[in-house]
């Protein structure tokens, strides 16, 4: 079997006959084996995954043809999977097993995908380096080329899906992305992650964290992949009152095809204080538009530098309201010590939930509180409103599509992560919260590795429902990065 399949080669691979689906899940079975160092995954069920993929090889008997039919792919740990325990690695929902499957899961396995495993992630998905989950942090396999004993976080807080794609542990993976926890990661990793228009992937059964801001995306070897995956998960469903009804184009078709004419503007207020290897990135990813017939033009979107404070207040907001519903009562863990009902809901909450899910609770209950609510809540949403018109009206009125850096640093080592204070770490953030606040669809793509060989990422942000061109020109950038040969340059453990 070739390493680093896609799901491309997978279904090219089961259709010619040359390994089933049930070997193809045991080789990635043996890889999460090998590497569990990585701590990728915290929850697989051997014999479903192995059940699906029998299921797999008769359906391909039977001559059935389905895009994901018999690939094995990873799924984040806040998607409910019915009979699968489903964490949001948190110790809060550790006992939790769905008795229903999420919107987005189902979609997948209606393509015919075969679940591998629960990946690892940031406590409710709050985190950018896969540090704060209850079943401990997981690793990047790459290595810095200066200091080759420190270990790396894949980012977060889709770190598990990140490393998990990265590694070759499974073909590819679904995330959820709030802020940038499908992008952030993807860069970090040097994957292809994309965080679909709000409302193109129903959030029906996923855990939800901030619901304005939420989005499931995926996280994937190639930017062909990425557009199969998406055809796969999204689609209107009507137990998501935000769910879009629109018509899902057949975006792997959008993959390959020519972008000349396509206007992308390079956002000013991105590019201050980045550093010269990341500066050089984005020139490089200027001239492989160009070559492809690309009008490149700067543009600046003063109100961007609103987003991530803006960000910091309605995500905490809805995550304190979202997360009320865990009190130790219903399928949330119950402490053990609690001798009246106050009690119970006090040391369920304070045992089960870490530190940083305990911060972002008190932050958005303060946010909303009666005596703040004015000078911090709807100041946030007044500006989350100038933002979005602003990259309608401005930046979209001009040009066709954005390119930024998807992050300001490349892979942080696991102590530096410990060290960080939480808004360094929020700082990470700063180049993917605006697609959520607006809600617009922006793709992470890796295009080189900096002078200390790890991945740098390329984000393209685009205006609603515009997923079709992203493909296009986030698939320039990948043929003319050739990042397929880089990435065998990288230094692993
Ligand atoms: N890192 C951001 C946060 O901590 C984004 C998380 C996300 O996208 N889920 O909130």
């Amino acid at each position: 079997m070739n390493n680093f399949l896609t799901i491309a080669d997978a279904r090219r691979g089961l259709k010619a006959g040359k390994f089933s689906a049930v070997e193809l899940m045991e080789y990635y079975l043996r890889m999460i084996d090998k590497h569990q160092d990585l701590n990728a995954f915290v929850t697989i069920n051997y014999e479903m995954a192995i059940g699906a993929a029998r299921e797999a090889d008769a359906r391909i008997a039977r001559g059935d043809d389905l895009p994901c039919l018999g690939v094995p792919i990873a799924v984040k740990d806040l998607f409910c999977t019915k009979g699968l325990r489903t964490t949001a690695c948190s110790k809060i929902l550790s006992e939790f097993v769905p008795c229903y499957e999420s919107t987005v899961t189902s979609n997948l396995l209606r393509n015919g995908a075969t679940f591998i495993g629960k990946t690892n992630m940031d406590e409710f998905a709050m985190g950018s380096a896969n540090i704060t989950s209850y079943f401990g942090p997981c690793f990047l396999r790459y290595r810095r080329k200066s200091n080759g004993s420190m270990r790396l976080v894949p980012g977060g807080s889709s770190g598990g899906s990140a490393t998990a794609v990265a590694s070759d542990l499974c073909v590819a993976a679904i995330g959820s992305d709030t802020g940038g926890s499908v992008r952030q990661p993807a860069a970090f990793s040097g994957i292809v992650g994309i965080k679909p228009t709000y409302g193109l992937c129903s959030r029906y059964g996923m855990v939800a964290f901030a619901s304005s801001l939420d989005q499931a995306g995926s996280m994937t070897k190639t930017v062909e992949d990425a557009a199969i995956m998406l055809k796969a998960m999204a689609g209107y469903d009507c137990n998501d009152s935000t769910s879009a009804n629109v018509e899902i184009p057949n975006y792997p078709d959008y993959v390959g095809k020519s972008i000349r004419g396509t206007r992308i503007g390079v956002v000013k207020e991105y590019l201050d204080g980045l550093t010269p290897e990341f500066l050089e990135a984005i020139k490089k990813a200027e001239g492989w538009l160009k070559d492809a017939g690309c009008e490149i033009v700067e543009v600046s979107i003063k109100t961007l530098t609103y987003a991530l404070p803006t960000y910091y207040i309605i995500a905490p907001a809805e995550a304190s309201s979202n997360l009320a519903r865990y009190d130790g009562v219903r399928y949330s863990r119950r402490s053990e010590d609690a001798n009246n009902i106050d009690d119970l809901y006090l040391n369920s909450r304070s045992e089960g939930f870490g530190e940083e899910v305990q911060r972002r609770i008190m932050t958005g209950t303060y946010v909303l509180s009666a005596g703040f609510y004015d000078a911090y809540y709807a100041k946030a949403q007044k500006i989350r409103k100038m933002i979005t018109d602003d990259l309608h009206d401005n930046a979209f009125s001009s040009v066709d599509l954005l390119l930024t850096p998807t992050t300001p640093t490349t892979a942080f080592g696991i102590e530096e992560s410990n060290s960080m204070s939480p808004i360094e770490m929020y700082l990470s953030d700063i180049c993917t919260v605006s697609a959520n606040i607006a809600g617009v669809p922006a793709i992470s793509v890796p295009a080189c590795l900096s002078e200390d060989g790890l991945p740098i990422g390329i984000q393209l942000i685009g205006p609603h429902f515009s997923e079709g061109a992203l493909f296009s020109a986030a698939g320039v950038i990948e043929k003319a990065a050739a990042f397929s040969e880089l990435r065998k340059t990288i230094s692993v453990s």
